[in-house]
C-alpha cells in the first residue's frame, strides 16, 4: 500500500465522503472545507502533482475538467463555482497527489 493519503481513500482504507467515483476519478468532500461546497477530484492512479504529468496524461487531466462541472451541478452549483490546482510546495500543495478543488455556494 502507497503512504500517499489519496491514495488510502481511493483503496477504502481511510474514509471519505465520496460524492462520485468511475473507473478513473474519484471525488470527495474535502475535510476542512473552505465554502459550503467544496470537493476535491483526484485521479484514482497515483500522480504527485500538475508537475509530474506528461502529455500520456491527456485523456486523464481533459476527463477531470470535463467530470468537475457535473458533479458541481449535481453539489447544486450549477450557477458557478471556482476551481483550482495547487502545484508543489511552492504553489501551496500540501497533499502530494494530483487533486482539483471544486469550491462554490449553492444557488437558490
Ligand atoms: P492542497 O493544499 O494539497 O491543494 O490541499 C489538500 C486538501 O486536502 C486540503 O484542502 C485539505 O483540507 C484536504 N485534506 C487533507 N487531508 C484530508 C483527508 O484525510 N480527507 C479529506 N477528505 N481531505 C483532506
Amino acid at each position: 500500500m502507497s503512504d500517499c493519503l489519496f491514495c488510502k481513500i481511493v483503496a477504502g482504507v481511510i474514509p471519505a465522503k465520496v460524492i462520485y467515483e468511475d473507473d478513473d476519478v474519484l471525488a470527495f468532500n474535502d475535510i476542512r472545507p473552505a465554502a459550503p461546497v467544496h470537493f476535491l477530484l483526484i485521479p484514482k492512479r497515483h500522480i504527485e502533482s500538475l508537475l509530474t504529468t506528461t502529455m500520456e496524461d491527456q485523456a486523464l487531466l481533459g476527463k477531470m475538467l470535463a467530470v468537475a462541472p457535473i458533479i458541481a451541478r449535481e453539489q447544486g452549483l450549477g450557477a458557478g463555482f471556482k476551481t483550482a490546482i495547487n502545484t508543489g510546495l511552492a504553489g501551496g500543495q500540501e497533499v502530494f497527489h494530483l487533486h482539483l478543488h471544486v469550491l462554490g455556494t449553492p444557488q437558490e
